[in-house]
């Protein structure tokens, strides 16, 4: 996967996985048995063996035990915490040490909670789904955050921290990235004709058109009222013009049925830019002249790419 954060494409609904780290096989198996109804089961024996489970596979909950031969648990613990792609997985400790010390070690190190063995089995059930719940609430929480609640897009400030990390990554890598931003023509004239039920539909027609047109890897944000913005990682400026060609194209064709059944048909222009990553640490600089070039759009007669 070339690229840390997620485009356009959809996630999938799928059921919870829980890790389970445990150099006693036994205590491995009775765990699985419990759990193995309700969630997807991964289990190590070891702590290198957790590692390298969690570079291959999504894991949602840990179930760590503190005592083991390669590497104690707390430090296990604080290695999962401090890289950027598992430190936002819950980690409870199953162990025998009752000792405070041991206890507030383990929270220390990052654990979100502490259960003694021998566990009660309903008690680790009741535990392990209080997390889970909390961690969904989380995600839901993160999601509301970062989205634009009627077209569901990355909104402005996500887009900004999205940039950043593409930006960085095709620094590296020597690519270009570049940005297409559009705006719907005359919408003040829809809103007036139509309604502002109608304009927001044309909005949400757009979101959609866009998603469909463009890659799976590429990042589309609602920038203001009736302005979009995508980033498009690794496209040179003539490729991101060929793109914003053919979003140009769709939208000209297509019509939005309004609930009434009536009919709207809607045009937008588009300007587009180029990031050259060695000179520019952020997107600003990009966003400026893809305005302008929009700006040259509008100006030469609307419904065209500059
Ligand atoms: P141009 O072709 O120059 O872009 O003209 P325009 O009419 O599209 O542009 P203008 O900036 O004059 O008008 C944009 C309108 O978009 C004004 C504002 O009320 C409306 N608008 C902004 N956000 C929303 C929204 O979320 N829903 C709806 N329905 N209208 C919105
Ligand atoms: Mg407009
Ligand atoms: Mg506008």
């Amino acid at each position: 996967m070339p690229y840390p954060v997620e485009g356009l494409g959809h996630k999938i609904p799928r059921e919870k996985t829980i890790l389970i780290v445990d150099d006693v096989d036994t205590n491995v198996s009775t765990l699985i048995e419990l759990l193995g109804d309700n969630y997807d089961m991964l289990a190590t024996l070891s702590a290198q063996g957790a590692l390298e489970i969690l570079e291959e596979e999504q894991v949602d909950l840990i179930l760590l035990d503190i005592l083991m031969p390669d590497m104690n648990g707390l430090d296990l613990c604080r290695q999962i915490k401090s890289r950027e792609s598992t430190k936002d997985i819950p980690i409870i400790f199953i162990t025998v040490k009752t000792d405070e010390d041991s206890i507030e070690d383990a929270y220390a190190a990052g654990g979100v909670d502490y259960i003694t063995k021998p566990f009660k089995s309903r008690e680790v059930l009741s535990r392990i789904k209080k997390e889970l719940d909390l961690q969904e609430m989380m995600r839901e929480l993160a999601f509301l955050a970062s989205t634009d609640p009627l077209t569901n897009l990355h909104n402005r400030r996500h887009f900004a921290q999205i940039a950043q990390q593409v930006l960085a990554i095709a620094k590296r890598q020597k690519e270009t990235p570049s940005l297409i931003m559009m705006d719907i023509d005359h919408f003040k004239q829809i809103n007036d004709t139509y309604g502002h039920k109608a304009g927001d539909d044309v909005i949400v027609h757009l979101a959609k058109t866009v998603m469909k047109h463009l890659r799976e890897s590429d990042f589309a944000c609602r920038f203001g009222g009736e302005e979009f913005v995508a980033l498009l990682p690794n496209t040179s400026l003539s490729d991101a013009r060929l793109a914003a060609e053919k979003l140009r194209k769709a939208v000209e064709a297509s019509m939005v049925v309004l609930e009434d059944g009536s009919v709207v048909q809607y045009t937008v222009s588009l300007g587009v830019s180029a990031v050259n990553v060695m000179t520019e640490t952020t997107i600003e600089i990009a966003l400026k002249r893809a305005d302008d070039a929009l700006y040259e759009a509008k100006e030469s007669g609307r419904n065209l790419v500059r």
